[in-house]
């Protein structure tokens, strides 16, 4: 096949298994500028799919860094609510919402860290009524990826440019299964077979998870009514969406308050701009009360003080080692694929999906039950070929759930 017709199917992959796009439906894009074609392609099949209305909001990272370069000091205390409101009013009116990535990771590693929090925390606050209807599922809503020359440079640095980028896009084709002979079936598939993984974990209803490993030495406690979720997400709207694209997890809520002992990340944080090396945290009571790590310590010390739930958990899931994006031998550093190689934990805003009966639930309701509420949410990678975990039922049973990175049962 030649990259365009990948292309193609990656699109249409996108519109039909990633958000399903419904017949009178509005699509709202953001994308970087370098994903132009991926867009038109995205574009024609959303319309072919009855989408009333497609609008794509296109980012330049050169004007990104531009800013730190020329803005004033008040810059960095700046975002644009306005268009975040506008935002969450498409979302309210039942646009559907695809997020497109391919960020340089390392575009903002020379600025000021300073700076850099103060913008992120500036646009978190402002973004934040748009990003509940999306993490609420009010919408059905996908998150996808685009290979950029500079995100291409930091995956494969040896390569010349243009190699590069095509060995990019092809890892991105492969780990999306875009380019097997029926990617939408094979979406379908795969996930059947993580829905069946949610199923059994639901039925344990462990009370908490334990982790051994190199440097790490942790339990994670589950809320009472929590829930696995995995693959395929039914929005309030009723409509069926893969949120991510690729996606190997099965993922649930961690007590804000339950969690113990140490855990050393297993690759590299990219956030927001930075790279953050050799993670070590302690965790007492739910909270990181030690941070150590070989290289960004500063830009990670920011990142959980952002506010009180920042240093707690809001997310654990379950990725086996074997999975498509670990056996690329690719680090990516980007969440979206990342996240696939490894087991992780994330610190920050919980999902209401992971909850029972979230949504009729007040803030302090959730509180009490255990759900982490913050301003970021960032995952980090924990798991390995040499971490065993196990579920721990009601009765205290430790019971075998992955041994050496894979599933034991
Ligand atoms: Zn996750
Ligand atoms: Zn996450």
């Amino acid at each position: 096949m030649t990259h365009d017709e990948l292309l193609d199917r990656y699109a249409e992959l996108t519109v039909r298994a990633g958000l399903n796009v419904a017949k009178g439906q509005e699509v709202l894009i953001t994308a970087p500028i370098e994903a132009v074609p991926l867009v038109r392609r995205i574009t024609v099949h959303a319309y072919k799919a009855g989408a009333t209305l497609v609008t794509t909001l296109y980012n330049d990272e050169q004007n990104t860094l531009a800013r730190y370069v020329h803005g004033a000091d008040a810059s960095f205390d700046t975002a644009p609510a306005w268009l975040f409101n506008g935002m969450a009013e498409a979302f309210r009116g039942g646009a559907a919402r695809l997020g497109i990535i391919g960020e340089d990771p390392a575009l903002l590693s020379g600025q000021d860290t300073e700076k850099v929090a103060r913008a992120n925390r500036a646009r978190s606050t402002a973004y934040r009524p748009a990003l509940e209807l999306i993490t609420g599922f009010a919408i059905n809503w996908c998150i996808i990826s685009c290979a950029t020359p500079a995100w291409a440079k930091s995956v494969f640095p040896e390569l010349p440019p243009a190699e590069g980028l095509a060995a990019l896009w092809r890892a991105i084709f492969k780990c999306t299964r875009a380019d097997l002979a029926d990617p939408v079936g094979a979406w379908e598939a795969h996930s059947k077979a993580l829905r069946a993984r949610t199923d059994r974990l639901n039925a344990r209803r462990y009370k908490a998870l334990k982790y051994r490993g190199p440097g790490t030495d942790l339990t994670i406690g589950l809320v009472d009514n929590h829930i696995w979720c995995g693959g395929a997400s039914t929005a309030r709207n009723g409509i069926v969406c893969n949120p991510n694209i690729p996606s190997e997890e099965v993922f649930t809520m961690p007590h804000r308050e339950r969690v113990d002992g140490t855990v050393s990340a297993t690759k590299p944080l990219s956030y927001q701009g930075s790279f953050i090396e050799g993670i070590r945290v302690r965790f007492e009571n739910g909270r990181i009360v030690e941070a150590h790590a070989d290289k960004g310590l500063d830009v990670f010390r920011k990142m959980i003080e952002t506010d009180e739930g920042a240093a707690r958990l809001g997310e654990v899931a379950l990725v086996p080692h074997s999975s498509p994006i670990a056996a690329s031998g690719i680090i990516f550093n980007e969440t979206l694929f990342d996240e696939n190689a490894a087991s992780h934990i994330a610190v920050g805003q919980a999902y209401s999906q992971n909850l029972r009966n979230a949504h009729e639930m007040s803030k302090e309701q959730k509180q009490a039950a255990g759900a982490n509420s913050s301003l970021i949410h960032v995952d980090w990678m924990i798991g390995s070929g040499q971490i065993d975990i196990d579920g721990v039922t009601a009765d205290g049973t430790a019971e075998p759930l992955m041994r050496q990175g894979e599933w034991a049962a």
